[in-house]
């Protein structure tokens, strides 16, 4: 096989897979698993050149609310479900065969009925929470694609809507079998509807941190965990678990989820600024950096004790809103200790464990020079 160039790694690619791991993948020397980088390669380029969106318009399964923006909508707009099955087929033939949708019985596909059922729980979570009425917090429909490519290890949002691929079945497992992953997925959405996070360098790794963040939270909350009950990891549920691996990411020692794994290779997240990725690699190391906010919120959640998904997950939810696309991790620090004094008052436990989080993370919490 034809090795592709470095340079054929990177790119604007939100897939929940990152490019060093396709890297790795490659460098694995198993022409199966290489086949696999190869396969994601080929699907990533196809999103690069603005080819995985959808044909038909998807906006018309569920159109905005004729008035929205202008009234505040008193009924919550029910929940709209769509999934479709790709049929593995590429990304350019999206959304596929719409095979489930809302009110619809179990269909006997694992993969559609679990794209189903998760985007019905991250969509309660987010209702129920936060009394946000979907993605774009007017009720828009979710849609997801399943069964995309033949052996595609990875999932994205791509703008519109959730893609998931199927896995390999040696390292990866199906990507809809993670409800983590699917939260993540969808919070990349929430964000595209908030605060924009430029998916490169610090805001970029923000994105990334906010998805992991929630991708965690919801699976808490669905499980009904504490703090001390949760694994804090990402993709457990689809990685085949070996001595060298056991997940994608750790928000509780982030480094650690693989290390020297034959086809993995060693998770390079930092925990701390001083371990900062200034490479170009990974749009500037979106998912390596977001260790260090991942981090953040784990040592938050952690100090409060309890349930993540009430105290710091409100104040990191506020926080996702009101960043802007530029935002760096210092105006998120200060943005997280600010909402936590207008939720929870000056010195409350929750402000106070905000500052100290990210104070041990390595970044200056600074309130003054957000006033
Ligand atoms: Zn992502």
């Amino acid at each position: 096989m034809t090795r592709p160039r470095t340079s054929d790694f990177s790119g604007p690619w939100a897939g929940i897979v990152p490019p060093f791991i396709v890297e790795q993948l490659w460098r694995s020397g198993d022409t199966e698993i290489q086949a696999v980088a190869l396969e994601n390669e080929t699907l990533s380029r196809l999103c690069r050149d603005g080819r995985c969106q959808a044909i038909g318009d998807l906006a018309r399964a569920h159109p905005p609310h004729p008035m929205a923006g202008l009234l505040a909508i008193a009924d919550p707009r029910p929940l709209d479900r769509r999934i479709h099955d790709a049929e593995n087929r590429s990304v350019n033939f999206l959304p596929g065969r719409l095979v489930r949708a809302e009110g619809d019985t179990e269909v006997g596909d694992l993969a559609v009925d679990e794209a189903y059922d998760y985007s019905g729980i991250v969509h309660d979570f987010y209702l129920e929470r936060f009394e946000r009425q979907s993605l774009d917090d007017h009720g828009m429909s979710l849609v997801s694609s399943v069964h995309v490519g033949r052996r595609f290890a990875n999932a994205f949002w791509n703008g519109q809507q959730m893609v998931y691929g199927d896995g390999d079945g040696r390292v990866f497992l199906r990507f809809t079998g993670s409800l983590d992953v699917v939260a993540h997925e969808m919070t990349h959405g929430v964000i595209q509807f908030t605060s924009n996070l430029v998916y490169r360098g610090e805001p970029g790794a923000l994105n990334e941190s906010f998805a992991d963040v929630f991708g965690v939270v919801v699976k808490q909350w669905h499980l009904g965990q504490t703090v001390d009950e949760a694994d804090w990891l990402i993709g457990a549920d689809l990685v085949t678990q070996a001595s060298t691996r056991r997940a994608l990411r750790s928000l509780a020692a982030p480094g650690t989820a693989y290390r020297n794994d034959p086809f993995l290779g060693s998770d390079p997240q930092p925990a701390h600024v001083r371990d900062q990725y200034f490479g170009s690699e990974d749009e500037g190391g979106v998912h390596i950096n977001s260790g260090i906010p991942n981090h953040a919120f784990f040592l938050t959640a952690t100090e409060l004790g309890g349930r993540a998904f009430e105290a710091a997950a409100e104040i990191w939810y506020r926080t996702m809103l009101e960043l802007r696309p530029r935002s760096t991790f210092a105006e998120c620090a200060a943005t997280c200790a600010l909402v936590a004094t207008r939720l929870y008052g000056a010195g409350s436990p929750e402000q106070l464990a905000v500052r100290r989080a990210w104070t041990a993370v390595g970044v200056v919490v600074s309130e003054r020079s957000l006033a």
